[in-house]
């Protein structure tokens, strides 16, 4: 099904999720993507997140000027991943469909502010 959003019009949502969680084979590849031992790649772009309700290997963010924060690997001046070829499974499957709600968001914010490049607060 053809996607109904388009991603290099948003300034990146979904990369600004706090907990994106990711498994031993996303650390691998990530690890392999930068010639890096795979507890190196694990310490250096992820942290383990553990509540009562949760224990996670997430990956580790960086300040952002739009959103509170966004993945380490966000290019946060072109908006996009520099890790596109080995991003994690769950950035490929995301949003689990051919719709984004967030897209929706932004393009009735756009259309009602009749501002192309307005970014509504999250
Ligand atoms: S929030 Fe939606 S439109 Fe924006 S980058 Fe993520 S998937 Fe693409
Ligand atoms: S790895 Fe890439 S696609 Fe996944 S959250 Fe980080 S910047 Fe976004």
């Amino acid at each position: 099904m053809k996607p109904r959003y388009d991603c290099s019009k948003c300034p990146g949502y979904c990369c600004s999720h706090g907990r994106i969680a990711v498994s031993d084979y996303d650390i691998r590849r990530l690890a392999r993507h930068f010639g890096l031992p795979e507890d190196v790649a694990r310490k250096r772009f992820t942290y383990r997140y553990k509540t009562k309700d949760a224990d996670e290997q997430i990956l580790r963010h960086q300040k952002d000027h739009i959103y509170k924060s966004i993945c380490r690997f966000f290019d946060k001046d072109e908006r996009r991943c520099t890790v596109y070829a080995a991003r994690p499974n769950v950035c490929r499957r995301y949003p689990y469909g051919n719709v984004c709600g967030y897209y929706g968001f932004l393009k009735f914010e756009r259309a009602h502010q009749d501002d192309e490049d307005f970014i509504p607060s999250a």
